[in-house]
């Protein structure tokens, strides 16, 4: 497919295999600019591994990852990270022991790359911009819904407040791309409309484009302007949350692994 100017993330002829095990075939995504994409599937079906092989964090064993013309595919977090794609995770990764708003604190730094000597010395550029970090923490902090907690430890916080620290410190590394992992997983419903609210927030402020992994059906059919379905590593099905709930194979796919369409798998 041709890299036009609005195109964010061309994927193409991914797979991923882990000895004898194909994760993910032929796999293919684009993304444009401002593109909120929902990824689902039954258990198993390969959605951590197509997150996994876009943040960086496993090379895939075949095919591309174009990110603003750029092949990403094989080098690794860090630099997928500074090409502009942060994520969070299905198992949620903080530090524990840090205040809240250290933990986004660490986003800024990543972003700004704050120089060792200018840290260790606190020379006057770098009082300046940890003035200017924590400021834009508790800014970020604030729109995500958690301003009252900065001074928790993150270990601390209820499961659906960690989720939303996650999305921050994602927030702060100044993604053009957001790879949501089951942001709603373990929430109530009332959290889950909260978030589902957060999320619409973010993608319309800071004029991103996400890409989010999730089992509640409700979330992703609500918020999601286009969904991919993948089975056994495929791609089965990609449309409009419409044309998906009335996708025939999408529905037995789910029914064929023995769970409901719209059941939440918590
Ligand atoms: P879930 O909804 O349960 O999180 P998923 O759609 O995210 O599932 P993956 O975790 O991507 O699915 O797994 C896809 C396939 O790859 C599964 O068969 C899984 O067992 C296998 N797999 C994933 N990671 C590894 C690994 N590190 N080593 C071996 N097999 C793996």
């Amino acid at each position: 497919m041709a890299i036009t100017n609005d195109i964010l993330l061309d994927s193409q002829g991914v797979e991923k295999r882990f000895g004898g095990i194909i994760a993910l075939s032929e796999y293919a995504l684009t993304i444009r600019k401002g593109e909120l994409i929902g990824l689902i599937g039954p258990n198993g079906a390969g959605k951590t591994t197509v997150f996994n092989v876009l943040s960086g964090v496993l090379a895939p064993t075949k095919g591309s990852i174009r990110f603003e013309g750029r092949e990403l595919a094989g080098q690794g977090p860090a630099k997928t990270a500074q090409a502009g794609i942060a994520r969070t995770f299905q198992n949620i990764r903080l530090f524990d022991e840090m205040t809240v708003l250290d933990n986004i604190r660490t986003g800024f730094h990543h972003s700004m790359g704050c120089g060792f000597f200018a840290t260790l010395f606190q020379l006057p550029r770098q009082r300046k911009s940890e003035y200017s970090i924590a400021r834009r923490s508790g800014e970020l902090a604030e729109m995500i819904g958690i301003s009252h907690l900065l001074d928790m430890k993150a270990g601390d916080l209820p499961y659906g407040d960690q989720r939303r620290l996650e999305i921050a410190r994602a927030l702060a590394l100044g993604p053009k791309l957001l790879l949501l992992d089951e942001p709603a997983a373990g929430m109530n419903p009332g959290e889950t409309e909260s978030l589902v609210k957060t999320i619409k927030i973010i993608h319309k402020e800071f004029h991103l484009s996400i890409l989010l992994v999730e089992h509640d059906m409700h979330l992703v059919m609500n918020l999601c302007q286009r969904l991919q379905v993948l089975n056994y590593g495929r791609l089965l099905a990609e449309g409009t949350p419409a044309e998906i709930q009335a996708n025939p194979q999408v529905t037995e796919a789910y029914l064929g692994t023995g769970r409901k369409k719209g059941e939440a798998d918590q």
